[in-house]
């Protein structure tokens, strides 16, 4: 079968991929538990819910403007304005089919082949992708345990070169969950700025912190610098809407314009109920957003404490989203060599499915979801600390 080459440089989304297999176990009747893939196990808020309803029934079925319903572009835009006091204008926004659709599209209009991208790791295993699809090179900048999964702007310069011509951040990250503060996000974004390097900040995380951590934005950033500043967000998480196939960039406007006639050549505009359901998201209350917030808190403090009490793992406390990325190398040996193949036997003896820190950058880690209800989460772990506690040396 004749497949382009540029297929092969593709890896298949392992956080699909252990996701599928988990669903497949429990359809064949294992008591399989999936803290695999990141997803709200919220339902939507209602109020969003009825707004697509009223869409549907107001027959709001048409094509739109490929970049968005302009007021959904301007509420993205307030947004910002809401949350950190910087709002973007409409011209500067673009609605995509979620986050990664609005990375996806920001890559291919900014990335020239053998343009170097600088990715900290542990990395969303998306990025790299994203980049070499782009014709780009991903440049890994690790950042383990010892540096709470944060990367200086030392670590930076020690991997930045004539070609690099991009810098991704995500805070909070995934798969760690690490929060960088206000002051060391500026650090790094004042970096890059200084040596003429774009910066791509992926906040879709941004309303998934714990107190007393607070999110960092890059948004301040683009209103003094939009030739150098790009912010990916999306509803996926905040609102608890991975299927609805929201997100949005904010970016020069020279760029948007750019971005939306290559979605007008691929996937013409989102969803147009979609549309209007966030609409209602980002106009509307934010109590919804607090409640699963806290809920995610409660879990992560829990899931912490018994994590800690087991000696053979280690996992910084994350401040944000809702990852644990836990360092079990000393259970490797054996049985499982490497993250790979401690996922399979967990999942074959514990029943539980976690994705391979591997697919993150560091093999030494597995990635825990925990955005699942809090009794499933207690006895996942319980099953996951007996397996490893049998195979720690
Ligand atoms: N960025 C990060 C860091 C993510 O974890 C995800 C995963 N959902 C996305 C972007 C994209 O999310 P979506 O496409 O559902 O908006
Ligand atoms: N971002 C989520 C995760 O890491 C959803 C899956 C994906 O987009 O990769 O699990």
């Amino acid at each position: 079968m004749r497949i382009a080459d540029r297929m092969s440089v593709i890896k298949p989304s392992q956080t699909f991929v252990v996701n599928s297999r988990a669903l497949e176990l429990k359809a064949q009747g294992m008591n399989v538990t999936s803290l695999a893939i990141g997803e709200p196990d919220f339902s939507t808020p209602e109020h969003i819910r009825e707004a697509a309803k009223a869409a549907i029934d107001a027959d709001f079925s048409h094509y739109t403007a490929v970049p968005g319903i302009p007021e959904l572009r301007r509420a993205a835009g307030e947004y910002f304005g809401r949350q950190y006091g910087v709002t973007v204008p409409m011209e500067s926004i673009i609605i995509a089919a979620g986050g990664k659709h609005a990375l996806y599209n920001f890559a291919q209009a900014f990335i020239n082949p053998g343009d170097e991208a600088l990715i900290p790791s542990p990395y969303w295993l998306s990025y790299p992708d994203i980049v070499t699809l782009a014709g780009g090179v991903p440049k890994i900048v690790y950042a383990g345990t010892e540096c709470g999964f944060k990367v200086t702007p030392a670590m930076l310069d020690s991997h930045a070169g004539p070609k690099t011509r991009l810098l991704i951040l995500n805070s909070p990250g995934n798969p760690t969950g690490a929060v960088y503060t206000q002051a060391e996000m500026d650090a790094l974004v004042q970096w890059a700025i200084d040596r003429d390097i774009f910066v791509l900040s992926d906040e879709i995380y941004d309303q998934l912190v714990f107190p007393p951590a607070k999110p960092a934005t890059a948004v301040g950033w683009f209103a003094k610098h939009p030739d150098q500043i790009a912010v990916a967000n999306g509803l996926s998480k905040t609102f608890a809407m991975t299927g609805w196939r929201v997100g949005y960039l904010a970016a020069h406007p020279d760029i948007i314009k750019k971005i939306t006639t290559f979605q007008g050549q691929s996937t013409s505009n989102i969803c147009s109920i979609a549309q209007k359901a966030a609409l209602a998201a980002l106009t509307g209350p934010l109590d919804c957003v607090e409640r699963m917030r806290a809920a995610f808190q409660r879990r992560r403090d829990a899931a912490i404490r018994t994590i800690e009490s087991w000696s053979w793992a280690v996992c910084p406390k994350p401040d944000g989203a809702f990852y644990l990325f836990m360092d079990v190398s000393r259970c490797y040996g054996k049985y499982a060599a490497n993250s790979t193949e401690m996922c399979t036997l967990l999942l074959d003896r514990a029943q539980v499915a976690l994705v391979p820190g591997g697919a993150f950058g560091d093999d030494n880690c597995l990635r825990i979801s925990y955005a699942v209800a809090d009794e499933l989460l207690t006895d996942a772990l319980e099953r996951v600390g007996r397996t490893l506690s049998e195979l720690a040396v």
